[in-house]
C-alpha cells in the first residue's frame, strides 16, 4: 500500500496546482503525431479530479531526451480534445506573458508548460529551475509514474518548495505492482526477457526471493545457456556476465525457485524479416546463427506455467518482437496471459508496447506506464519521486 498523501487528502479549490505528468508519449519520427496516447489517457483521472474540485491546473512533463528539444505541442492538442477544453501550451517559462496567463487562470482552467527537458537543469535537479517551476503554484502533485525513479527538478526538486502529494495514477501503479509482487495470489510466475542480463541482474536476484517460478526469455537467455556449457552461435551474449548467470541459476536452486530457461529457439543469420528462419535446440545453435525468439516447445511449456499461475508479472519481450519473424513467442506469451485467470501485470516498456501492438491491453489486470520505474520497483528500490511526497 502507498502511504503517501494524495490529491484527495488536501484542499485544492482555488489553488494553483502544478501537476507532473508523464506525457513522454511515442511520436511518429516524421509527422510528430502521437502513436500511443495511453500515458495521456492515464493522467486524465487526476486532471479531471482537479478540474472538478476547482483547482487551477498547471501541467508539466518531459518528452524525449535532453538535447532533442521536442515540443509538447501535440500533447496540448490531444489534451484539448480529451478534456474538451482549451489547454494552452506555455512555451517560455521566463516570459512575463506566461506568468500573467497563470495569474489570470480561473478555477478549472488547465495549461501545459513546455517540455521540462528543454533545459539540462531538469535532469541535473537544478535548484533554481525547481524553484522556478514551484513559483507558478501553491501545491505540487506528482502523477508521473514513468519518471518516479528519477530525481529530477520537476519530480523531486519542486517538493522542497511546495506541499507535495501523489495523483491517482501513481497510486494505481504502486498498488498494482505492490500487490502483484509483495502480496500475490500464488503461484507467482515472473517472465523476464529483454536484451541483456546486465540490465536485469538486480530484478532477477530480487525476484528470486519472491516468485515461485521464473521464466527466462529474450537475448539474456544465451548468457545463461553458455554458462551451462551450451552452444549459442552468434546469439547475444555477455561474456563478462557468465559467472553472474551461473550464480543466479545456483541461487534459484538453493531457494527452491523453479527457474526455467527456453529449450528451443527460432534462429537466423541476422535480425531481419528477409532471412530464412529455423528452429533448433537452444544449446545447439550453429556457429553462424543466432537465437532471436523462443521456439514452439518453449512456448508450450511457458503457456502451461502461465495457465496454472495465480499471478503473472512480465517484463521484457522474449524475442526480437519488432520483426514479425521473431514476434511469435512474445505474442503467444501475451495471448496466454490474456486468456489466463491469473492477476496479470505488464511491467511497462517494451512488454507494454508489445501487448498494445497485439491489441491485448484490455485483457490484462494492469499494464504499467513506466518501464524503468516498474523495473526498479520490482528490484525492491525506493522510487525518489514517490519518496519525496508527504506521508499520510
Ligand atoms: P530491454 O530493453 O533489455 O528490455 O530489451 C528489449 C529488447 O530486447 C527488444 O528491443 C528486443 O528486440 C530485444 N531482444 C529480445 N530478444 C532478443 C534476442 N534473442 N536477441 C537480441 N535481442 C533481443
Amino acid at each position: 500500500m502507498i502511504n503517501k498523501k494524495s490529491v484527495e487528502d488536501i484542499e485544492v479549490k482555488g489553488k494553483r496546482v502544478l501537476v507532473r505528468c508523464d506525457f513522454n508519449v511515442p511520436l511518429d519520427k516524421e509527422t510528430k503525431e502521437i502513436t500511443s496516447d495511453k500515458r495521456i489517457r492515464e493522467s486524465l483521472k487526476t486532471i479531471n479530479y482537479l478540474i472538478s474540485h476547482g483547482a487551477k491546473v498547471i501541467l508539466c512533463s518531459h518528452i524525449g531526451k535532453t538535447g532533442k528539444n521536442l515540443s509538447l505541442a501535440p500533447v496540448a492538442a490531444r489534451l484539448t480534445e480529451l478534456l474538451e477544453k482549451e489547454v494552452p501550451l506555455l512555451v517560455d517559462l521566463d516570459a512575463d506573458e506566461t506568468r500573467t496567463t497563470i495569474e489570470n487562470m480561473k478555477e478549472g482552467d488547465v495549461v501545459l508548460l513546455e517540455n521540462t527537458r528543454m533545459t539540462e537543469a531538469e535532469e541535473k535537479n537544478d535548484d533554481a529551475f525547481a524553484k522556478k517551476l514551484a513559483s507558478f503554484a501553491e501545491i505540487f502533485v506528482n502523477d508521473a509514474f514513468g519518471s518516479a525513479h528519477r530525481a529530477h527538478a520537476s519530480t523531486v526538486g519542486v517538493t522542497k518548495y511546495l506541499p507535495s502529494v501523489c495523483g491517482f495514477l501513481i497510486q494505481k501503479e504502486i498498488e498494482a505492482l505492490d500487490h502483484g509482487i509483495n502480496n500475490p495470489k500464488r503461484p507467482l510466475v515472473a517472465i523476464i526477457g529483454g536484451s541483456k542480463v546486465s540490465s536485469k541482474i538486480n530484478v532477477l536476484l530480487s525476484l528470486l526471493d519472491k516468485v515461485d517460478t521464473l521464466l527466462i526469455g529474450g537475448g539474456m537467455t544465451y548468457t545463461f545457456i553458455k554458462a551451462q556449457g551450451g552452444k549459442i552461435g552468434t546469439s547475444l551474449c555477455e561474456d563478462d556476465k557468465l559467472e553472474v548467470a551461473a550464480e543466479i541459476l545456483k541461487k534459484a536452486l538453493d531457494k527452491g525457485v523453479r527457474l526455467l530457461l527456453p529449450v528451443d529457439a527460432v534462429i537466423a543469420s541476422e535480425i531481419s524479416d528477409e532471412v530464412p528462419t529455423e528452429v533448433c535446440a537452444v544449446d545447439k545453435i550453429p556457429d553462424d546463427k543466432m537465437g532471436l525468439d523462443i521456439g514452439p516447445k518453449t512456448v508450450e511449456i511457458y503457456k502451461e506455467e502461465i495457465a496454472i499461475a495465480g499471478t503473472v508479472v512480465w517484463n521484457g519481450p522474449v524475442g526480437v518482437f519488432e520483426c514479425d519473424a521473431f514476434a511469435t513467442g512474445t505474442k503467444e506469451i501475451a495471448k496466454a496471459m490474456a486468456d489466463s485467470h491469473a492477476v496479470t501485470i505488464i511491467g511497462g516498456g517494451d512488454s507494454a508496447a508489445a501487448v498494445e501492438k497485439f491489441g491485448l491491453e484490455d485483457k490484462m489486470s494492469h499494464v504499467s506506464t513506466g518501464g524503468g520505474a516498474s523495473l526498479e520497483f520490482m528490484e525492491g528500490k525506493k522510487l525518489p519521486g514517490i519518496e519525496a511526497l508527504q506521508d499520510k
